[in-house]
């Protein structure tokens, strides 16, 4: 039985002071269950407060985004040496805001989750289509694209211990939740082409979440799904009570 892994990602909100109080609370109720597996994905400036806070719980802390590089003149970004020497665990590659809004790339999106396993931080890789695109009957091409070029190249085992995150772009945000049947049909077809490219047992193995307008309303059915290992959550992971609800529903 695959663990389900529910991730909160804040985006661009909050101060240092609500993110460390949020965390205060959240660590303290996490359940305490090898089911479920609960991730905090801040921005930069809180991730070492937050990581020290989380010490010996069961919460862990994620970044939403790195550069592939170790070092270098590269003004702005963050490295994943930087990410690792923290004590981040997970880190957020090819969201589509940053595909849409930051430049990334399918290839981007590889090199970091190639330098993402070589330094022992577990990639959380994101896919999804447009609206135009699933009208256009491309969803299905799309992702088994997206997918292909962001393993490329990375062994079995870093294949197995990828986490995907199927999130359509028309979901996000906009309160539209694709259906859990939809939703579980594109993560199934992820399954397929991840079996495609290793095997059986990877396929069996790797983690596929579901983001887009998952709250508590809407989380069970979508755990309940035979290809949805969890959630990748923005709006609803904001606030403590709804953050924990969407936790328990996987435990
Ligand atoms: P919402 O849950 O706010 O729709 O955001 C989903 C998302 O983009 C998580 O990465």
């Amino acid at each position: 039985m695959r663990k389900k892994v529910i991730a909160g990602n804040w985006k661009m909100n909050k101060v240092l002071s609500e993110a460390n109080r949020f965390v205060d609370e959240v660590k303290e109720k996490v359940p305490n269950s090898e089911q479920v597996e609960a991730i905090v994905c801040a921005p930069f400036p809180f991730l070492a407060s937050l990581v020290e806070k989380t010490k010996g719980s069961k919460l862990k802390i994620a970044a939403q985004n790195m550069h592939f590089e170790n070092d270098g003149a590269f003004t702005g970004e963050v490295s994943p040496v930087m990410l690792k020497d923290l004590g981040v665990t997970h880190v957020v590659l090819g969201h589509s805001e940053r595909r849409e809004y930051f430049a990334e790339t399918d290839e981007t999106v590889n090199q970091k989750t190639h330098a993402a396993f070589q330094h022992g931080l577990t990639p959380i890789v994101c896919v999804g289509e447009t609206l135009e695109q699933r009208e256009a009957n491309e969803t299905m091409g799309l992702i088994e694209t997206q997918v292909q070029k962001a393993l490329q190249g990375l062994s079995e085992e870093q294949v197995a211990n990828t986490i995907i995150a199927y999130e359509p772009i028309w979901a996000i945000g906009t309160g539209k939740t694709a259906t859990s049947e939809q939703a579980n049909e594109v993560c199934t077809h992820i399954r397929n082409v991840v079996r495609e490219l290793t095997s059986e047992a990877t396929a069996e193995q790797v983690i596929i979440q579901y983001g887009g307008s998952v709250k508590p309303a809407n989380v069970d059915e979508l755990l309940a799904q035979s290809d949805i290992d969890g959630a990748l959550v923005g709006g609803a992971s904001l606030e403590v009570d709804s953050f924990l609800q969407l936790v328990e529903a996987g435990a």
